[in-house]
Formats: structure tokens, sequence, C-alpha cells
């Protein structure tokens, strides 16, 4: 089956799409981009969008950053969304994957053409966490600096930096990375960010420690503030402070609310996943499949009885 994108204000098949060898974006990663899911039920065989709007509102401040203006507004980039998510009418969880980026073929890594471009693609991506629950060690790369690059603008080519921790960790037998900025703080994984849980409050770091502001991140605050009751607290965490939590785990997107059983081969809290992150978690899910009411204006349904009616 073909799939379809959304590419040059239309939505086409994918192999209509080509783009030049000599592209900006593929020579130096003049670019920066989403990733969104759109939770499948199957109880209700519904598909819906999480967050959408976040998702976009954070795409338009990377672009705006990198000066890749491109002529969409939050509202468009959403409408544009739930049509592709309807043209390709997937029966399952899936990813959508908007990139913004220079498209020139000019030789010069320059960021001031006016050749800027958003392609959108899906992809089926059920459980991306590849264990239920995850042995990390601490890169020895640092975090990107955001006065180098900043990690906010989820800019295609920061992800060599998080592909090296990943790549080193990965081939020392750990399953993630967790990375330190050059203060020495605790910022997050390479495609995730981190929370831990001591003496009854939720912490993670600041977004002054080099972070992505994620989006699984704010919603895990708000479901530990407002349903558990939780104090949750922003601020730097060091690294001997990790082996000494009652409770670790990362969220994201792909990673989704994902517990963190050891760190540099130290055992956390018992070893098995918390009950904080598990009651998180479950949340988390609920939240994502519509099932709860208070936080219904975070999901964006997709197919409705109406238009499976009449397809
Ligand atoms: N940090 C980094 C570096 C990421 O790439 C991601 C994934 N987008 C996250 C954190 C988590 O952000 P979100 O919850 O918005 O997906």
């Amino acid at each position: 089956m073909s799939s379809y994108v959304f590419y040059e204000g239309e939505i086409k098949k994918e192999e209509e799409v080509s783009l030049s060898i000599r592209c900006k974006a593929f020579n130096y990663g003049l670019g920066c981009f989403e990733g969104i899911r759109a939770y499948w039920d199957d109880e209700s065989q519904e598909l819906r969008a999480f967050r959408l709007k976040e998702h976009y509102e954070r795409l338009l401040q990377s672009c705006k950053t990198l000066y890749i203006n491109i002529p969409y507004t939050v509202e468009e980039l959403c409408d544009a969304t739930v049509e592709l998510l309807r043209k390709n009418n997937h029966k399952t969880t899936v990813y959508i994957r908007p990139v913004a980026f220079k498209g020139s073929d000019d030789l010069s890594p320059t960021l001031l053409d006016d050749d800027n471009r958003i392609l959108i693609y899906l992809q089926p991506l059920g459980r991306f966490a590849t264990k239920d629950f995850y042995d990390v060690a601490v890169t020895s790369w640092k975090r990107i600096p955001d006065n180098a690059m900043p990690v906010r603008t989820k800019a295609t080519g920061g992800y060599i930096n998080s592909a090296l921790a990943s790549l080193e960790v990965l081939q020392n037998g750990y399953d993630e990375a967790i990375f330190l900025n050059d203060k020495g703080h605790v910022s997050e994984g390479p495609g995730e960010n981190i929370f831990m849980v001591k003496n009854n409050q939720l912490i993670t770091p600041p977004c002054s420690d080099d972070i992505l502001e994620g989006i699984t991140r704010n919603t895990v605050m708000e479901l530990a503030k407002n349903e558990l009751g939780i104090e949750v607290i922003e601020r730097s965490i060091t690294r001997s402070e990790l082996y000494s939590a009652t409770e670790l785990f990362f969220s994201g997107t792909a990673m989704e609310v994902t517990p963190i059983c050891s760190v540099d081969r130290r055992k956390i809290g018992d070893g098995s996943p918390g009950e904080v992150c598990s009651k998180i978690k479950d949340l988390f899910f609920d939240v994502t499949k519509g099932k709860h009411e208070k936080y219904a204006h975070y999901v964006t349904p997709i197919y409705n009885t109406v238009e499976e009616l009449s397809r």
C-alpha cells in the first residue's frame, strides 16, 4: 500500500517526493523536526493524536530560532496532519514526523536563504522501548550546551550528539545513555527526559540544564501534581544523586514512560519499576486514549463515526 506524505502544501504519494543530494538539510543538517504520536485504541477503534498543538508550537519555535520560515500556522499544520492521518487510514498507533528544513542546493551552510520547506510523514509505531525497564549509563559525551547549539530547537544536526552517546553505551552493554551537561549536571537521555523520585518528591532537571522541554515531561509533571498529589520540583541533579534515587524513569514521545532499574550498574530502589512511575504510566496511557475527561483537550480524534461510515 502506498504511503501518503504532506509536502509542498499538499498530500502526495511518498514515491512522488524527491530531494536533491545537494540539499542543505542533507549536507549540513539545516533542519528541525518533531516526533508526535497518534494512539490507536482497539477498544473504541479510534485514533487520537496526542498534544498535536503543543508539538507544532514547539516546531514553529524551533523554526523561528533557526530562521526556517515555513508559511503555516500551528492550526494549519494540525489540520494538514489530521488530513494526512485520515488519508493513510492506519489502524495502529502511528508516529508523526514533521521535518522543516532548508531545501536549497546552494553550497554555503547559511540560514539566510528563503528555500524553507516542510515534509510530514507517518510511521506505524507500537512500543519503541526495547525492554520493560532500562539499565542505563552516564555517557562520556557531554550534552551540547545551549550557547553552542540550542537542544530545545530539536535541530536535526543535534542528534549526532545523541547518536554518539547511544553508540557508546550500547556498545558497553547498556540500554540507554544519560547525558551530563558541561556543568556536570544531569541533563537528559539522547531522546528522552529524565525523572527522579526521592523523599516523596518528583524531581527533574530544569530547562536551563540543556534539555529539550519535553511535551511528555510536561504531561508527567501535570499528572504527578494533579492526580497523584506529588510535589514536582525542577532543579539540577548531580550524577551520584541518581544512584540513591528511590525511582528513576524516562519520558518521551517515542519512549513514553519507561522505568530505569540501574545506572552505571548501581541498582535503583529494589531494581524493579517503582510505584510512582507505574501509576504515572497508567495515567499517561489513559490520557493518550482519551479516557481521562479532564485531559480531553490533549487529544485530537482523527476518525469519527460519520466519516468511518461514509468511507
Ligand atoms: N529530549 C530529547 C533530546 C528528545 O529528542 C526528546 C524526544 N522528542 C525528548 C527529550 C522528549 O520530548 P517529548 O516528550 O516532547 O517527545
